[in-house]
C-alpha cells in the first residue's frame, strides 16, 4: 500500500460520499472523539455548491488562481465549482472511494496523500477547507507540512487555508481559560467516524488558531494572513513563502 491511504472497508467518509452520489441519499456519519459528545456530519453538506458554501470557502475559491491544488477533497465540491469558474484544478484525497466519485464526476483525482514525497507539484494555489488544516494532524508535523508546501508550490503562490480556534470551548463562563498549558496543544483534537457497519481508525485533526498558525509559518519560511474571520472563531488564512 502506498503512504497513508486509507482502505475501502475502513473508509466510512467515502462510503457515505459514494451512496449520497450513488443514491441521492446516505445514512447517518457518525463523528467520535474521546474530547467530545458524539456528533454527525449531515452527508448532503459535503456535496455543497458554491452558494451553499460558507463565505469563507467562496472566498477561497474566488481568490485561487492558476494550477489549483485542492487537498482533501472529499466530494470534490469545491473542484467542481472552480471547474465551473472555468478554473483549472486537480484533486487529491486518501479515500479511494472519494477519488472515484470525484472521477465519475468530472473532476480530475488522484488517491494521494499529501506527505507522500512521490507526489510532485507545480501549483499556484493549494487549497484546503472545511477546517483544512485538520490534515496538518499536530503541531508537531507543522516542519513537515511547510517543507511539503516548498515542494509543491510554484514562486509566488500560496496556500488557502480554514481553521478555526477552538478556544471558546474551553472558556469558563467568566472568561477564563481551563486550558492545561502543559498538556497537548488544545485544537489537537482525535476523532474516529462509522457509517453503517464501516469503522474507520482514529486520527488527529489540527484545529489552528491564527496566532499560532502565524508563528510556526514564520518559523519555517511562509508569511501568514488573515484573509478573512467567519462568525464564529473560525477564518480563512493565506500562507506565501518567503524564502
Ligand atoms: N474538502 C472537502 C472534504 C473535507 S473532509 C470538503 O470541504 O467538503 C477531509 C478530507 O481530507 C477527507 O476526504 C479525507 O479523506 C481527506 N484527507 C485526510 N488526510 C489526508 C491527507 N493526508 N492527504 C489527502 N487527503 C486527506
Amino acid at each position: 500500500m502506498s503512504l497513508g491511504l486509507l482502505e475501502v472497508g475502513k473508509d466510512p467518509m467515502g462510503a457515505a460520499i459514494y451512496d449520497f452520489f450513488d443514491k441521492g441519499k446516505a445514512g447517518k456519519l457518525r463523528v467520535f472523539s474521546p474530547q467530545f459528545d458524539e456528533d454527525e456530519i449531515p452527508v448532503e453538506t459535503l456535496f455543497r455548491e458554491y452558494d451553499e458554501m460558507p463565505e469563507l470557502e467562496r472566498k477561497a475559491l474566488d481568490m485561487a488562481y492558476g494550477r489549483i491544488l485542492d487537498v482533501g477533497a472529499g466530494s470534490g465540491c469545491h473542484s467542481i465549482a472552480l471547474q465551473d469558474m472555468g478554473k483549472q484544478v486537480e484533486a487529491i484525497d486518501i479515500s479511494p472511494l472519494s477519488v472515484k466519485v470525484m472521477e465519475e464526476s468530472g473532476v480530475n483525482a488522484s488517491l494521494v496523500n499529501l506527505f507522500d514525497h512521490s507526489f510532485v507539484g507545480g501549483y499556484d494555489t493549494i487549497l484546503m477547507l472545511m477546517n483544512g488544516s485538520g490534515i496538518i494532524g499536530s503541531l508537531q508535523n507543522m516542519e513537515a507540512f511547510f517543507t511539503r508546501m516548498k515542494e509543491l508550490l510554484n514562486p509566488g503562490g500560496c496556500v488557502l487555508m480554514d481553521s478555526s480556534d477552538l478556544k471558546y470551548l474551553f472558556e469558563d463562563e467568566d472568561g477564563s481559560m481551563l486550558i492545561d498549558l502543559a498538556a497537548d496543544y488544545y485544537g489537537e483534537i482525535e476523532f474516529s467516524m462509522q457509517y453503517k457497519q464501516i469503522k474507520g481508525d482514529p486520527f488527529k485533526w489540527l484545529y489552528i488558531d491564527y496566532e499560532t498558525l502565524n508563528f510556526y509559518a514564520s518559523q519555517f519560511g511562509f508569511k501568514a494572513e488573515l484573509v478573512c474571520a467567519g462568525e464564529h472563531y473560525d477564518y480563512l488564512a493565506k500562507l506565501t513563502m518567503t524564502v
